[in-house]
């Protein structure tokens, strides 16, 4: 090495140095800062609100819930008046104040992926209030990605609890299913979907015994719970003693409040159920239906309410979804709604199909027939929670006219009319169903400690189930989306579903 090449090493290694020691004083730096910050951490309060805090406890007025990060820090009456001077604060005066809201049906990929969940289903989700969902059956490659995007904040969206694809019988209901025809088969396949990440196994109408029994023996063995419709081939009853922990849409319900259930059942691959066909005859089915309502029975329907009750089986009677089912074409839904304005062109043309053929060839003692058991389930959901049956509320969006995020809205409005508080409908979709998915420490209520997912509303929800539609804000993991925020996801909806 020459002299010259030894005193360039030198300086570089100088100059190296130098570089080092400037680094880790930037770093000190930038460690104080952000100590700093977090110090005066940023905060939110909502002040002089209205709380529905949905522990039970009555309306309180004029308190205040601060928040910090995505945390409730604290809910203290308004005149004592701690709110930080640095807090950003939302003046609750006249205004009522809900946890966020949990939709305990949806399915956020069935609408196309990947722009159909983000573009179309999340942001109509949050702005409705919803806060939590459960999907009940979806694409597991585009879900967990999802659901990653908004946990590490990269995506405003709710808390979603998933199944990932059906377990459904040959032929499968719905996709994404797997078909489970065999024992073995059913048992991998349980094991397979928690290795890969669900929260819940769901079960399908078209699934053998032997596979549906097979599926509830495993999952007990894993410790998962599962959840979805009663099959065909099995009994509401059976299904409640095997350990299903929640029956989706009254799957089985109905059947299993006649007077002639066993005869239901075998005709039952005759006709076409509901929106699982098999065997499709729309007349079949008509006769089919008019057997089930006449076969109605009071004391069965209460004897199958007291295995629920006694087998802890929860229920999600979706009763958007059933009376869209119950009233097509002319009756319901309004093809005129100004929500349509909100559903991609694509998802339209498929609703609208669907509804043909649900109205196809249906005659007035058809509808009349309808009708009455759309009574009849209200009256079992009523009774249910007369009786102490748990009732979680979910919708089923997008399935054809259950239009996202406002379809809750309509569901607490169905369990008011059949029967529910305003109370208990809203407790229904938040504190109940916290404490379904085992989530009553971190969600559910406005508690100090709890998650920051809250919903502002202009009018009093317990005055009029209505209300908790009127929303003034939304906060979600502590972020606060005010109506102005919420009509831009709006406005950004109608602007999607115009171009798809
Ligand atoms: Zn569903």
């Amino acid at each position: 090495m020459n002299r010259s090449l030894l005193k360039n090493f030198r300086r570089n290694k100088d100059l190296r140095a130098c570089a080092l020691w400037l680094l880790v004083g930037v770093s000190v730096l930038v460690c104080v800062a952000l100590g700093a910050c977090r110090r005066g951490q940023p905060a939110l309060a909502i002040t002089h609100v209205t709380l529905i805090d949905m522990t039970g406890a009555p309306p309180q007025r004029d308190m205040t819930v601060l928040i910090v990060r995505d945390k409730i820090a604290a809910v203290t009456p308004s005149e004592s008046d701690d709110v930080p001077w640095s807090a950003t604060v939302i003046d609750g005066h006249d205004k009522y104040l809900i946890p966020g809201l949990a939709d305990m049906h949806v399915h956020l990929t069935a609408a196309g992926e990947p722009s159909g969940s983000r573009e179309f289903m999340i942001p109509l989700l949050l702005a409705n209030g919803i806060t939590t969902v459960r999907d009940m059956g979806g694409y597991l490659d585009a879900l967990l990605p999802l659901r990653r995007e908004i946990e590490s904040g990269k995506r405003v969206g709710p808390r979603i609890v998933l199944a990932g694809p059906y377990l459904d019988g040959n032929p499968p209901a719905f996709q994404p299913s797997l078909v489970v025809t065999n024992k073995v088969q059913a048992s991998d396949d349980v094991k397979d979907l928690i290795r890969r990440g669900v929260d819940f196994i769901k079960v399908q109408s078209n699934l053998s015994r032997d596979a549906y029994f097979a599926i509830a023996e495993t999952s007990k063995a894993e410790h998962a719970s599962f959840v979805g419709h009663v099959p065909d081939r099995v009994t509401a009853a059976e299904a409640s003693e095997a350990g299903q922990r929640s029956i989706e849409h009254l799957t089985g319900v109905l059947r299993g409040c006649s007077s002639d259930e066993p005869k239901l059942m075998r005709e039952q691959f005759l006709a076409a159920t509901g929106r699982e066909k098999h065997v499709s005859s729309a007349t079949r089915q008509d006769d089919w239906d008019g057997e089930l309502l006449q076969t109605f029975s009071e004391e069965r329907a209460h004897a199958l309410l007291e295995e629920f009750l006694a087998n802890g089986t929860w229920q999600t009677p979706t009763l958007v979804l059933l009376r869209n089912d119950a009233y097509p074409g002319e009756h319901q839904p309004d093809a005129n709604d100004a929500r349509l304005k909100y559903v991609p062109q694509a998802v339209r043309q498929r609703w609208t199909q669907n509804l043909a053929q649900l109205d196809a060839h249906a005659t007035a003692r058809d509808y009349a027939e309808r009708a009455g058991l759309m009574d009849k389930s209200e009256y079992v959901v009523r009774e249910m929670q007369r009786v102490g049956v748990n009732v979680l509320a979910g919708t089923d969006s997008p399935a054809p006219f259950v239009y996202p995020g406002f379809a809750l809205h309509d569901e607490l409005a169905l369990l008011v009319e059949s029967g529910f508080t305003p109370m208990a409908a809203l407790q229904a979709a938040t504190s109940r169903a916290a404490e379904f998915m085992g989530r009553s420490a971190t969600q559910g209520t406005i508690e100090k400690g709890k998650f920051a997912d809250l919903v502002l509303l202009d009018e009093n929800p317990l005055a009029d189930i209505r209300n908790a539609g009127r929303i003034r804000a939304v906060v979600v993991r502590g972020k606060a989306l005010d109506r102005a925020a919420l009509d831009g996801m709006l406005a950004a909806v109608e602007r999607f579903a115009a171009a798809h």
